[in-house]
């Protein structure tokens, strides 16, 4: 767990960036720092690994004050994402991934074994790895730079804008693999993102933060939705709330009747369409075990007669969600203030989990600092001074 205790960041020319920021960051979970340009996202997860120092307060990681640990151990420990990956130009992609390993003193056919392993975890070919970064697209170099960062399987993973360079497809689907991934690894994770869409995708747990440092909410992601603090937080979360809401409510308690006759399916029982006398019209589908209320709701609006056409995981049709079923658990909802947040941590045993052991001895932070200077030369503080 990391642990903010009235964190303040003033800045040399008097610039308050982080105002007495208390917050929690469960273990084995991700946090997003989410808010509008210059509210101290940055500053604040760059505290976490001390490449800026906090002026007042304390961050404990796992209840010990990380100004209590010399930098390079504390960073042994924490794997870091930039945007546009920050990766080394002029080494191929397999030593990219393989950076930290090589400075823990790993023999090279370790490291490399370990870097192809990490290529494949996050979705690349492995012909790639004997490519230099410039031959990647974007979303790739982007995966490079995930798997890069955990490469001496840390037990912290900090991700700053590591997903806005690229455009919205590709984007889409590294946060896919990015919930992926961490089903797998539950990482403690820190986001930083001026995207709110993202945060609620991402976030077990969303810290909403307004220009001046100051935490507006923090809450699980269908909390948000449902109770925004205040009038910031309502106009930050933009509009469409209720629908948003949805996507976090499970579909499996819509009633389900049985397919009706006129729903045509075919040998193996996926749906077709809709009979109609001008032929087969459209139809929606979603998986009760596995899809939200949202996808439900969509599923009936694809079709004419507005039915929400159920199927197994093999797209096998179990029967129908008539407008009537949906409506029931639409009204369920609707008269609910505050649905508990299915993916809310708090309370969660990934709360009570230890930290992993670390490696031995001292990673890349240095490069990646002075990369990451590189590609955002207004940031960044000296951190020797
Ligand atoms: P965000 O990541 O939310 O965009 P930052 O943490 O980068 O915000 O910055 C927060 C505030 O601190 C902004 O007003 C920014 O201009 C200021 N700031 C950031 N770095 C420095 C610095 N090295 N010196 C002075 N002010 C800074």
């Amino acid at each position: 767990m990391i642990t903010f205790e009235g964190v303040t960041k003033r800045y040399a020319d008097g610039t308050v960036a982080v105002d007495d920021l208390s917050l929690e960051a469960p273990t084995g979970a991700i946090t997003v720092f989410v808010g509008p340009s210059g509210c101290g996202k940055t500053t604040s997860l760059r505290m976490i690994n001390r490449m800026i120092d906090a002026t007042e307060g304390r961050i404990l990681l796992d209840g010990q004050d990380v100004r209590e640990i010399d930098p390079p151990t504390l960073r042994r420990g924490i794997g870091y994402v930039i945007q546009q990956a920050g990766l080394f130009p002029h080494r191929k992609i397999v030593d990219n991934v393989a950076t930290v390993p090589y400075l823990l003193g790993w023999d090279k056919k370790r490291a490399r074994a370990r870097a192809m392993e990490l290529l494949e975890r996050v979705g690349l070919d492995s012909d790639l790895a004997r490519r230099y970064p410039y031959q990647l697209s974007g979303g790739q170099q982007q995966r490079v730079g995930v798997a890069r960062a955990l490469a001496a399987d840390p037990p912290v993973l900090l991700m700053d804008e590591p997903f806005s360079a690229v455009d919205p497809v590709v984007r889409a689907s590294l946060q896919e693999e990015l919930l992926r991934l961490q089903s797998d690894l539950q990482k403690t994770i820190v986001f930083v993102t001026h995207d709110i869409d993202e945060a609620i995708k991402l976030g077990d747990m969303v810290a909403v933060l307004r220009v001046g440092g100051r935490l507006a909410q923090m809450a699980g992601p269908a909390t948000l939705l449902t109770a925004p603090a205040d009038d910031f937080v309502r106009e930050f979360l933009g509009r469409d709330r209720g629908i948003r809401r949805l996507s976090f409510i499970p579909a499996k308690d819509v009633r389900l009747s049985a397919a009706p006759a006129d729903l045509a399916v075919d040998a193996s029982g996926r749906p077709l369409g809709w009979r109609a006398d001008e032929g087969l019209l459209p139809y929606g589908t979603f998986d009760p075990e596995r899809d939200s209320l949202r996808a439900a709701l969509d599923a009936a609006l694809l079709a004419p007669n507005g039915n929400a056409v159920a199927v197994d995981e093999d797209g096998g049709v179990i029967g129908v969600a008539t407008r009537e079923a949906l409506d029931e658990v639409l009204g369920q909802y609707a008269a609910r203030s505050a649905a508990p947040d299915p993916g809310d941590p708090r309370g969660g045993p990934a709360h009570e989990e230890s930290r992993h052991e670390s490696p031995d001895a001292d990673p890349a932070h240095e490069e990646s600092r002075d990369e990451s200077r590189g590609a955002d030369p207004a940031r960044g503080e000296d951190p020797h001074g």
